[in-house]
């Protein structure tokens, strides 16, 4: 797509918008090339070979809005020549050729030319170089013979100065569009970086906190909507301090990983598993009610306490305890939610670690929840 000649906003230039699809290899829709490119950018005039004097070159849309014109004539930029002999006959017919201006000359300055055109094949423009009648027709005055050459050979020259112009438009207008492009993929890359950046802990890979709960609360949202089953969990690293104390925090931190990595593999897809903070991790438990999540929970569990994890060549167990909750239609927010697996948490704990413990349904006297 090629827009007409427009102001910009920006910097009060007159420019013209190109866009383009981006496609992947197998055709998908990546999303859209644009740039914004200024008239000046086609000016080719300098860079061809001797016009005679009064000759023009533009550039227009192949329904006829010009686009560029040299020499400028600012006025004129985005002039609709549809109506012209070139557009109206010629184009139609050959795609690339000879034609002359109407009876009135060029529609923007009046000269009478002989106009040799060229469609771009990438692009729907259309090149096209005049060069005035008069200046032929005085030297075929003089010497036919010569002069009839001559006019053949302007003629066939006019082509392929159509030609020279339409490669290097192309040429531009791609170059355009490659830096575009490139900037769209790097702006993409940059956006996923910092998405990323946003969403994971640095240390497991897992889920940071703000992220997992952000995604419990619109899983929450859509559970109790629809009626549909959910549960979380909290699990939390049993007497981690004595291997952080034992064998040193770097140690730690391969602990946590390991135990993330576990985790992560236990899940189903549609499961989120979150690093809350320190060495307590969370699951987000779709489409499980309370029976499915405390099978989950116990196997891995079980899982984690099978890693063979070792430090300095010695063996260092790995234990968690778990404590499950599910949604019930009750739950004012993933707060209230997580409070639940979070007392079970530490009935898990105080039963001796190294096990799964369930959330009972709040209790609407006064005792103890945690006991
Ligand atoms: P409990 O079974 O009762 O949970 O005992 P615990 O030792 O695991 O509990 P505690 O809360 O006393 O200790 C947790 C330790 O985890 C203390 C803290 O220094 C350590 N820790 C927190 N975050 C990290 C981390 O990112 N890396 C490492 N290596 N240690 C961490
Ligand atoms: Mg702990
Ligand atoms: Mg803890």
């Amino acid at each position: 797509m090629i827009t007409r000649p427009f102001k910009s906003r920006v910097y009060g230039d007159t420019i013209i918008g190109l866009a383009r699809a981006i496609r992947d290899g197998e055709g998908g829709f990546r999303g859209v090339a644009l740039a914004a490119v200024s008239p000046e950018a086609f000016d080719l005039l300098g860079d061809l070979p001797n016009l005679p004097p009064g000759s023009a070159i533009s550039i227009n849309r192949r329904d006829g809005i010009n686009l560029f014109r040299a020499p400028l004539l600012p006025d004129q930029l985005g002039r609709d020549l549809s109506a012209t002999p070139l557009f109206a006959q010629a184009l139609p017919s050959a795609p690339a050729g000879i034609a002359v201006t109407g009876p009135g000359g060029s529609l923007m300055d009046g000269e009478s030319r002989i106009l040799a055109y060229r469609t771009l094949e990438s692009w729907p423009l259309v090149v096209v170089v005049g060069v005035p009648r008069a200046a032929i027709v005085a030297d075929w005055r003089q010497d036919w013979t010569r002069n009839a050459m001559l006019v053949g050979m302007a003629l066939i020259g006019f082509s392929w100065l159509a030609t020279i112009v339409q490669r290097q438009v192309t040429g531009r207008l791609e170059a355009e569009l490659a830096l575009s492009r490139q900037e769209l993929e790097y702006r993409a890359k940059v956006e996923e970086e910092l998405r990323r950046w946003a969403t994971t802990d640095a240390l497991t890979g897992l889920a940071n906190r703000r992220h997992f709960m952000d995604k419990c609360e619109r899983e929450m949202q859509r559970a109790l909507r629809y009626a549909r089953p959910m549960a979380v969990a909290i699990f939390d690293v049993d007497l981690f301090k004595r291997i952080n104390d034992g064998y040193g925090h770097a140690v730690g931190d391969e602990a946590l990983k390991a135990i993330a990595r576990t985790a992560a593999a236990a899940l189903r897809e549609t499961d989120l598993t979150g690093r809350l903070g320190g060495e307590e991790f969370g699951l987000m438990l779709p489409e499980t009610d309370l029976a499915g999540a405390a099978d989950l929970a116990e196997r891995l569990r079980a899982a984690i306490a099978r890693i063979a994890f070792e430090a300095h060549g010695q063996p260092i167990p790995l234990r968690i305890s778990i404590g499950v909750a599910a949604l019930l239609s009750e739950d004012a927010s993933v707060d209230a939610l997580f409070a639940r697996a979070d007392q079970a948490l530490y009935r898990a704990k105080h039963l001796g670690r190294d096990r799964v413990a369930l959330a009972e349904a709040p209790s609407t006297d006064s005792l103890d929840p945690h006991i």
